[in-house]
């Protein structure tokens, strides 16, 4: 069956094996563990809204690889249709978990491969695309998640890869054999690697001369002996592990740092090797999938913000005061910024020679540099709406305690009519929605710093057709 069910999706991640840490100690069931199991949750409402009859058509298509109806979360788009449906699924997404779903990057590193293998093989003469195509056939029969191994750790940010004096703080091929080669190397806030099947290695910059051993791009099974995921700290973590006073009841965001120590990957899975000069081209392929993915999400995102902000006013008795209405105003108009950009980027798509279409890039851009800010504001008006009680609540256990409990019920009633409980439980959403750092620092850094976003739309804007309209103008020849 081409498209998993949510369950389906969860039997298949316990049959992994993966190498994980935590909190200096191994994980050995991933799958229950808490904090990991809020992010497989996220990426599992993928498959949990492709299942339902309302979502079907939007989130499923036919294959024009496999012929079978599959999960969009594993196609290459393959017209404007499929762009503009990448940015309607991921704001459905954005808002049905509140946090990140974990799956749009795996599908941004396959739609970046299907564009630079093809683009490869007609100017090297190599094989890469048939070995993506099979690749791509195996992930749609499966109905698999991919994460972006993109990041390397990169040491002294001012040195290029091969100048550096540890010389895998870029992941670097160390030994080329007859049946495949060994990597090693570390991608750092590797989003969902655990509620992953396989991991997609792509370059993290444009390379050059005397970095060859760093041009290489790859897929593996997360659980690739030699893979170890360490999975980071995040603001509420503990509190996932503890089970309380979590916010968003299901769902939340990790990402580990992945190190790859001396892993051995068959040339079927090698998608490029060697070739410095598609290295910048696939990564900023990449990066520019990935910006538009973020519009699409995070307006999502930003939708439950809202959602949280004016529920708050209800239950706070302020629903009617004109400067927080105003501020609701902003949110949506904030909202409908990213999507409308990202909307734009797909509708100005073109395809590319391996059939594959690419979304506007400077668009796809503005929609990032948009969320960098937009996302903060919007943060910070939410919190403006709440309150001071997204700092310092107090936890859910001294709401039950038997003696401070109905005191503390008594002095957190909000507006009359709405029980304290929803107010506490809102008041809790709305601090995750602000705080949870695995997100809310991915608007800004995911996908790129800001200045990466800036150095592309300078990189591709027309500017010289801008000059000539201002020169004609202005009457110079
Ligand atoms: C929550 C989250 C989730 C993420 N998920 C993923 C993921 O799933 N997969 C993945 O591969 N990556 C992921 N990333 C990584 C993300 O792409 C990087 O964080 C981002 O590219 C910035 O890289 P960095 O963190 O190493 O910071 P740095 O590159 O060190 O940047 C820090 C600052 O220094 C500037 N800077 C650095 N070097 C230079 C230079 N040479 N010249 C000029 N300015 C420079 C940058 O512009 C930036 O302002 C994620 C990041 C976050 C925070």
């Amino acid at each position: 069956m081409a498209i998993k069910t949510f369950p389906e999706y969860l039997e298949s991640l316990r049959k992994l094996k993966p190498t994980a840490y935590m909190f200096g100690a191994r994980v050995e069931n991933v799958v229950d563990n808490p904090r990991i199991r809020g992010g497989i949750n996220s990426t599992g409402a993928t498959y949990e809204l492709a299942n339902l009859e309302k979502y079907r058509d939007l989130l499923t298509t036919i294959s024009p690889f496999t012929g079978e109806r599959i999960n969009r979360f594993t196609l290459p788009p393959q017209s404007i249709e499929d762009l503009v449906a990448r940015v309607k699924i991921n704001r459905i997404l954005g808002a049905y978990v509140g946090t990140c779903h974990q799956r749009c990057t795996g599908l941004d590193c396959l739609s970046a491969l299907s564009i630079v293998t093809f683009d490869l093989d007609q100017k090297y003469g190599t094989h890469y695309y048939d070995r993506f195509l099979e690749f791509l056939q195996y992930m749609q029969k499966n109905d698999f998640t991919a994460n972006a191994s993109v990041t390397d750790v990169k040491g002294d940010r001012s040195l290029n890869p091969h100048e550096q004096p540890d010389k895998d703080l870029y992941l670097r091929v160390v030994d080329k054999q007859k049946k495949g080669i060994v990597v090693r190397g570390a991608k750092g806030h590797q989003t969902g690697s655990l509620s992953s099947h396989e991991l997609i290695v792509l370059p993290t910059r444009a390379l050059g001369k005397g970095d060859e051993e760093y041009a290489v791009a790859l897929a593996i099974p997360s659980d690739t002996q030699g893979v170890i995921h360490v999975v980071g700290r995040n603001s509420l973590d503990t509190r996932e592990l503890e089970g309380v006073d979590c916010g968003n009841i299901r769902y939340s965001k990790y990402c580990p740092t992945v190190i790859y120590n001396d892993v051995f990957v068959p040339w079927e899975r090698v998608f490029m090797c060697g070739e410095v000069d598609f290295s910048g081209e696939l990564v900023n392929r990449f990066s520019a999938f990935h910006r538009q993915s973020h519009g699409g999400c995070k307006s999502g995102k930003i939708d439950v913000m809202t959602g949280a902000a004016l529920l708050m006013m209800d239950y706070n008795g302020s629903a009617k005061v004109t400067h927080l209405r105003e501020k609701i105003v902003d949110m949506i108009h904030k909202a409908e910024t990213l999507y409308g950009c990202s909307l734009a980027a797909s509708y100005e798509g073109k395809k590319e020679p391996s059939g594959t279409y690419f979304i506007n890039s400077v668009l796809a851009n503005a929609s990032k540099i948009h969320e960098g800010r937009d996302m903060a504001e919007s943060i910070r008006l939410l919190i403006d709406i709440t309150g001071g009680y997204v700092a310092d609540l107090p936890s859910d256990r001294d709401f039950q305690n038997p003696e401070i409990g109905g005191l503390l019920k008594k002095y957190l009633q909000g507006a009359a009519g709405i029980p304290v409980e929803d107010r506490v439980k809102m008041l809790r959403l709305v601090e995750k929605l602000a705080m949870e750092s695995a997100d809310t620092i991915s608007d800004l850094h995911g996908g790129g710093s800001p200045a990466a976003h800036r150095v592309t739309i300078m990189r591709e804007s027309d500017v010289e057709s801008r000059k000539k309209s201002a020169k004609r103008l202005a009457g110079i020849e």
